[in-house]
């Protein structure tokens, strides 16, 4: 038996994106923090995603379950599924749509 986490024990790129709030809070076990890791490691578009994320959290000082909405986060999904369809490489468009997000 390793601790490494394995493909199969990963969260989806949906799940990700889900968590990413929790995550960036500490509100996971490590265990949980570890396979978010371990996706994130292996996961080029959620990487980024994540780290706009943080950079959007840094900017506005907060991110708690509430400044996401269930309506915010089905339009981030929609921005996040666009943006991944669109480039996987430009992204700057993202800023401006979580700061609004955000912003509310
Ligand atoms: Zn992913």
């Amino acid at each position: 038996m390793t601790s490494q986490a394995t493909m199969s024990d990963m969260p989806s790129c949906h799940e990700v994106i889900q968590l990413v709030t929790d995550y960036l809070e500490g509100a996971m076990s490590p265990d949980e923090q570890e396979r978010f890791r371990a996706h994130l490691d292996n996961c080029d578009g959620c990487g980024a995603y994540v780290e706009q994320i943080r950079t959007t959290v840094r900017v506005m000082g907060h991110a708690t379950p509430e400044a996401l909405s269930p309506g915010a986060r089905q339009e981030l999904l929609a921005v996040y599924r666009k943006w991944k369809a669109e480039s996987a490489g430009r992204h700057s468009g993202l800023r401006g749509k979580l700061r609004k997000l955000f912003g509310r």
